[in-house]
């Protein structure tokens, strides 16, 4: 079991089990969600995760997928796509961000020039998450 929350400690969560995949996003709607060059994703069954304190805010981000996010501080905790039997937490949401390890960066084509050479030993991926 592991547990997260945002900056302001308004919404908590725990997730339970192991993800089956762990990336860095270097996407743009990922890049002008966090305001930053990436965001590490790891990818759960939508029944692992349970809110523990507070309620998220969300956005529609795309016609398949919501973004869940503290309506106080902001930060991004899910990424979640309705469709699916899946859902993506931000893994530096997590109170223990370090036990878990990225395995790929994907959606490259984007990624931001200051980032060469950014965790180059993993694979690449132009499109979305690796199977
Ligand atoms: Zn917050
Ligand atoms: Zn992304």
């Amino acid at each position: 079991m592991r547990e997260g929350g945002c900056l302001c400690g308004e919404v908590r969560y725990t997730v339970e089990g192991e993800p089956r995949v762990v990336v860095h996003c270097h996407c743009r709607m990922c890049q002008k969600a966090a305001g930053a060059a990436f965001l590490t994703w790891a990818t759960f069954p939508v029944s692992a995760l349970r809110y523990t304190r507070g309620q998220p805010a969300s956005y529609r981000s795309s016609v398949r997928a919501l973004r869940e996010f503290c309506g106080a501080c902001g930060s991004q905790l899910v990424f979640r796509v309705e469709a699916e039997d899946g859902l993506d937490i931000t893994v530096a949401s997590l109170d223990r961000p370090d036990d878990l390890t990225p395995a790929a960066n994907i959606w490259t084509t984007s990624r931001r020039a200051f980032m060469h050479g950014f965790d180059a030993g993993l694979d690449d991926v132009e499109g979305d998450w690796p199977d």
